[in-house]
């Protein structure tokens, strides 16, 4: 062990779904078995700091344009999606699944996580002062909640309910055909076509 390798591994440790020994094997794998790799993934690394960021309306990963101006993802630049139909998600992947069913042609608002006094995230390190700004703005005409069924989950969905849309707009909740504890990213098409046709409304 040398102290960069120590540092190399701590670092892949804070990534999600890496333990110690995942970490160490990639950590291994960059810096000793195959070190011409690393320049390559410290390139594609700073690039993708550099040009993706948030999109500025809905939260969704988007390139960041090269003149300063907001970045705008692919689907709120999307004429023909329906721009008064929000779907509330946690997470990037969690839109994506959504997207891959085909069965959804409103827009998007990411969350980047939900409720959890235990992880110390509250409403403001979530993305909800912008759905209230959405609302507020008076394009917006229904909201569906896609989020998942466990607690938490649930004391969001609560949250977004009481305390941001308060009653501003119609609010429906997707649930049925999705199995209590379904991760919506893990979902297949099929289960969430028919969880987004029989959303009921809150
Ligand atoms: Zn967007």
């Amino acid at each position: 062990m040398t102290a960069s390798f120590d540092r190399l591994q701590q670092v892949l440790r804070r990534l999600p779904g890496l333990g110690y020994r995942s970490a160490e094997r990639i950590a291994l794998y960059l810096s000793v078995e195959h070190p011409e790799k690393s320049p390559e993934l410290a390139q594609a690394l700073a690039e993708a700091s550099e040009k993706i960021g948030r999109c500025a309306v809905c939260g969704n990963m988007a390139d960041k344009p090269g003149d300063g101006s907001q970045p705008l993802c692919d689907i709120c630049a999307n004429p023909v999606r329906e721009a008064s139909l929000v779907c509330v998600v946690e997470s990037v992947p969690d839109l994506l699944a959504i997207e891959k069913s085909g069965a959804y042609r409103g827009v998007f608002h990411v969350l980047h996580g939900r409720l959890s006094p235990v992880k110390g995230v509250g409403p403001v390190q979530l993305n909800l002062a912008s759905l209230s700004e959405r609302i507020a703005s008076g394009k917006v005409t229904e909201l569906i909640l896609a989020l998942s069924s466990d607690v938490e989950s649930e004391a969001t969905c609560h949250y977004i309910q009481d305390e941001v849309v308060k009653g501003r707009v119609k609010l429906s909740r997707i649930g049925f055909g999705l199995p209590s504890g379904t991760l919506i990213g893990y979902a297949d098409a099929t289960t969430l076509r028919s969880a987004l046709d029989s959303r009921k409304g809150l």
